[in-house]
């Protein structure tokens, strides 16, 4: 063979191959990538100059891999362009070196900052192999063939050589150290990650391994409901269904194609790496793409693929870069458009998937202003009025809830009460509140997560007149019994006594204590807490900066319904008692009772509400069975 060059690599830095070996410690596979990666486009780019008449078209595309565990290689074939020597001088030593230089450059001051090691291209080899062999033939008309060898040092060598078909192979020898690649296994996993959904076919051993159709390349009309769940399955194993799925493509002002899914539980979500794929022309090239799309979306799943993404830059760089800002902002308005119009077109679909749906919803609207309006009209609550029977119509009908907006929960709200919001946080500690309320016919909403001891407030800074009230923060005449009250022989009201003999049992100034007549007789708690609710959200707001458990905060309200045969009971006792107690030194029996009641019936509206601490709970129980056996006692 004739020796056509020997000569050096020109480089600025200093022999570059020591630093590719090192620099890039982590993540060698890639290697392959970048390999397949040019295969492919040798492939395109012949299919192109085929068409303009300038070579043949050959077979079919593909890349063949094969592994010569003797002579430790692994060579990387195609039938695509090839190369002429000349291109080879050009390409390879100088185009193939300057970007590696160029990546490295930036790779050193960002360590390992560049996503996925993304554009070092044919000279990642070197991180792998301790020599590369390239054997080359242009698939223009009358070209020889070429190999070119280059050992590891910037010296390298071009002879004339022998391939029958045009294309190109690039043979790894690879280093002691990588001897892993050796293994077909290792190399088909890494082509299912790496090439699965590139356009050509890419065979290791004979056999083609990668799936070659990216769905996401389809348009939507081609694809149906199966093909989106099918490839959500196969992206995402052992995961179920999707809940719902957007189908992203634009070609202006940058290209961009993908599929996001919604998935079914949202409580397992990852809210700090994501698991969406980002791909690069049907390339993958990394699954942590937190720059890229705003972090209430990074749950989602899916693929975004462009190959407009800087993707040889800090990640730090990426985060402010102008096209991947809007990039975000084009996802996110895709996400609240494909919402809408599920909303729009089936809204029971939208109502039994919107608990799943609510944290992005939510979490978005607090971070983002522009989706916050793009979604205002989505967001739902679960409502205790019954679902309306006509379509279209709110409350929303999804399994056994109902779902109704806000807007039109105010809708149904009576004039004199448009702007306040009742709603409930917890249906099973605030039940005597709420049962009270919709007792009497009004309208709950159900605020039930953990976000929207935040969305609210946020609700309310967005439309001022708004005023949210939870259940059990007061409650208003309409619950009120007017009955007018009787005093007894010294001028004293009922509820005056029944507050002081509360009052004197609890010995606690933190707990307000408020007596009043309640409706629903029999049905109505005895007592219940109440927390205003601006002092409520204070103590939430210091639990959640502290990070514990809000608990019932000190100050508190005790609501004694003094029409509770209980209360009343209570009230004839400590009548007795006071007739009967002569001397205040010692108590009688029956104030001990009436005290001990008292104390009793705070501390089950302070259990009801979870306000009851755990060692607080073995006194409740121990009294318990003491008041039991005082009031069999008494022939009760
Ligand atoms: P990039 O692909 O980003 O241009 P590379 O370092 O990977 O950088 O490759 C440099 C050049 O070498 C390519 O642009 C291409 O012209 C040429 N090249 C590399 N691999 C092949 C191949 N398998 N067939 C034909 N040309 C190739």
């Amino acid at each position: 063979m004739t020796v056509l060059e020997q000569g050096q690599i020109q480089i600025h830095t200093e022999n570059i191959f020591p630093i590719i070996k090192k620099a890039v410690y982590s993540g060698h596979e890639v290697f392959l990538r970048e390999l397949v990666s040019n295969a492919a486009d040798a492939i395109s780019k012949r299919r192109m100059a085929a068409m303009a008449g300038d070579c043949s078209e050959g077979e079919e595309g593909k890349v063949a891999i094969r592994i010569d565990r003797e002579q430790k290689t692994i060579t990387i074939s195609d039938n695509g362009i090839g190369m002429t020597a000349d291109e080879v001088k050009r390409y390879i030593n100088q185009v193939a070196f300057s970007s590696a230089e160029d990546f490295l450059e930036k790779y050193k001051q960002e360590e390992d900052a560049i996503i996925g090691h993304f554009g070092l291209g044919f000279y990642s080899s070197f991180m792998v192999a301790r020599e590369v062999e390239l054997v080359s033939r242009s698939a223009r008309p009358d070209s020889e063939a070429v190999k070119w060898r280059c050992d590891g040092s910037p010296n390298f060598s071009l002879e004339g050589s022998q391939r029958d078909e045009a294309g190109t192979d690039v043979i790894l020898h690879l280093m002691e150290e990588e001897l892993e690649y050796l293994e077909p296994a290792r190399l088909r996993n890494l082509i299912t990650q790496y090439c699965d959904f590139m356009p050509v076919s890419v065979e290791l051993e004979g056999e083609t391994v990668n799936k070659k159709v990216a769905p996401w390349r389809q348009s939507a009309r081609e694809l149906s409901d199966q093909d989106y769940i099918d490839l959500y399955h196969y992206l995402y194993p052992f995961q179920g269904d999707p809940l719902l799925w957007v189908h992203l493509n634009t070609d202006y002002p940058y290209t961009l194609q993908g599929i996001l899914f919604f998935p079914k539980a949202s409580g397992r979500a990852d809210w700090e790496k994501g698991e969406i794929r980002l791909y690069c022309n049907q390339v993958y090239v990394s699954d942590s793409i937190k720059e890229i799309v705003p972090r209430y979306l990074l749950p989602l799943r899916g693929v975004i693929d462009s190959p407009d993404i800087p993707l040889n830059v800090s990640r730090s760089a990426l985060q402010t870069d102008r096209r991947v800002r809007s990039i975000g902002n084009f996802v996110a308005k895709k996400v609240a458009d494909r919402l809408r119009s599920l909303k729009q077109d089936d809204p029971k679909t939208y109502a039994e998937a919107w608990d799943a749906l609510a944290p992005f919803v939510k979490i978005g609207a607090m971070e983002d202003e522009k989706f916050a309006d793009q979604v205002s009209e989505l967001v739902l609550f679960g409502t205790t009025a019954d679902a309306s029977d006509q379509p279209g119509e709110e409350p929303i009908a999804a399994g056994e809830k109902a779902y109704t907006t806000l807007a039109s929960y105010r809708n149904r709200q009576g004039s004199d009460q448009a702007n306040r919001v009742l709603y409930c946080s917890d249906e099973i500690a605030q039940a005597g509140a709420l049962s009270l309320w919709t007792g009497q016919g009004a309208e709950v909403l159900l605020a039930e997560t953990v976000i929207d001891s935040q969305f609210i407030p946020w609700l309310e800074t967005k439309h001022d007149e708004l005023k949210f009230q939870r259940v059990d923060a007061e409650l208003d005449d309409s619950l009120r019994d007017d009955k007018p009250e009787f005093s007894d022989q010294d001028g004293e009201t009922q509820s005056e006594s029944l507050r002081t003999l509360i009052k004197d049992a609890l010995a606690n100034d933190k707990v307000t204590i408020q007596v009043q007549a309640l409706k629903g007789g029999d049905e109505a708690p005895a007592a219940l807490i109440l927390l205003p609710e601006q002092m409520r959200r204070i103590n939430d707001i210091g639990a959640l900066m502290e990070q514990r458990f809000p608990g019932l905060p000190d100050h508190h309200v005790l609501l004694v319904n003094r029409r509770h045969p209980l209360v009343e009971g209570l009230l004839k006792l400590n009548a007795v008692s006071v007739l009967v107690g002569s001397d205040a030194s010692a108590a009688s029996p029956s104030q001990q009772l009436a005290g001990n009641l008292a104390r009793h019936l705070y501390d089950m509206a302070r259990l009801s509400v979870g306000g009851l601490e755990p060692n607080e709970l073995a006194g409740f129980q121990t009294r318990s069975t003491k008041l039991l056996a005082a009031l069999m006692e008494r022939g009760i």
